[in-house]
């Protein structure tokens, strides 16, 4: 039986926005509003959307390097937001993060094997004089020599710095790994090298991960289920070939149709949205994808629409639209 490692509940992260003389709270960004989700033991959940949808906001919640304004964060069975500092400094051990630039989440002055040596110190990992071996293993098993062990991260290209981060994340054995923007920043072949990689290193230890992720074609290579995200709010969500093959969402409709196609002989109509996403600061009423969303109607302007599967089958995948039905009957056209 397959179990859930993480479940996320009504979670929210507002970050208060300070102004007037007296430098008192006068709004909020409302960057991540009531999402709930949860991810089994040994899968790959991703969570894509544009740029300031709450993705990467979500996963620094997860491990509380932002304190989040309401919700429920369970792992294996325990409370995250019920534990203290020190309690929560050790379950990171078992909740570790791969940035997308690793160079700016490496400290330049240290070697890797300080890196890794810290990494494993912070947590109590083995005992001093064990540690050189399990070094020199984490370096192989990231494909990465040994003699690599002595250098610092300016002598590293892109990728073989992202594997650094790997090797320092694997360094104290964890269960669920958040890759953020883990592969952006990298050339497409080392992107796909690295992706291969992560792919390799959960079937060898079990891994879970929480994949964040702006890339769809990224998303499609390494998921097993997704989750969509538009201005704070899960917008669809559902296991990767359903909700590729079988977009619900206006608005991953359009994300989808962005996606390149390899052959040029095949066009594919991308869907261009009018605007630009919103200020989460004062995110639209009702649906907040209703101020681009071609489908639009003054019920999406005052009703929030709730996730629902409409797929027909018991298969995980929602979606929170008012008119999926109408939409793909045809009895609703775009107005634009
Ligand atoms: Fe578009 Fe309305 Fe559906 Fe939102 S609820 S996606 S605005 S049709």
């Amino acid at each position: 039986m397959t179990t859930e490692l993480l479940q996320v509940k009504n979670l929210k992260q507002y970050f208060p926005i300070k102004g007037g003389l007296l430098g008192r709270k006068i709004n909020d960004v409302k960057a991540v509003d009531d999402i709930s989700f949860s991810i089994k033991a040994g899968e790959t959940l991703s969570i894509v959307g544009e740029s300031g949808c709450g993705k990467s906001t979500t996963g620094r919640a997860i491990l509380r390097l932002d304190e989040p304004t309401a919700g429920e964060i369970h792992f294996q069975g325990d409370d995250l937001l019920s534990l203290n500092k020190k309690e929560m400094r050790k379950k990171r051990k078992d909740l570790q993060i791969i940035f997308q630039d690793p160079y700016a989440s490496i400290n330049p002055r240290q070697t890797v094997r300080q890196v890794l040596n810290e990494a494993m110190e912070i947590q109590n990992v083995l005992p001093k004089e064990q540690r050189y071996d399990r070094m020199i293993e984490l370096l192989e098993t990231v494909g990465l020599g040994p003699d690599k062990l002595d250098r610092f991260p300016h002598e590293f290209s892109g990728g073989q710095r992202q594997r650094i981060g790997i090797a320092r994340a694997l360094a104290v054995d964890p269960k669920l790994i958040i890759c953020d923007e883990s592969v952006s920043a990298l050339d497409v072949s080392i992107q796909a090298q690295v992706l291969n990689l992560l792919k390799k290193l959960q079937r060898e230890f079990d891994l879970t991960y929480l994949f964040i992720s702006h890339d769809l074609g990224v998303v499609r290579h390494i998921s097993d289920r997704v989750v969509v995200m538009y201005l704070g709010k899960i917008v669809e969500i559902g296991d990767k070939k359903s909700l590729f093959d079988n977009p619900k969402h206006p608005y991953t409709k359009t994300l989808l149709s962005a996606i390149p196609v390899p052959d040029p002989k095949r066009k594919k109509d991308q869907i261009i949205l009018k605007g630009d996403v919103p200020s989460p600061i004062d995110p639209p009423t009702g649906c907040r994808f209703h101020t681009r969303c071609p489908f639009a109607t003054e019920r999406c302007v005052t009703e929030v629409p709730e996730l629902r599967n409409t797929t027909g089958m018991k298969n995980g995948h929602e979606s929170a639209c008012h008119y999926i039905e109408e939409i793909e009957s045809g009895e609703m056209k775009p107005k634009y």
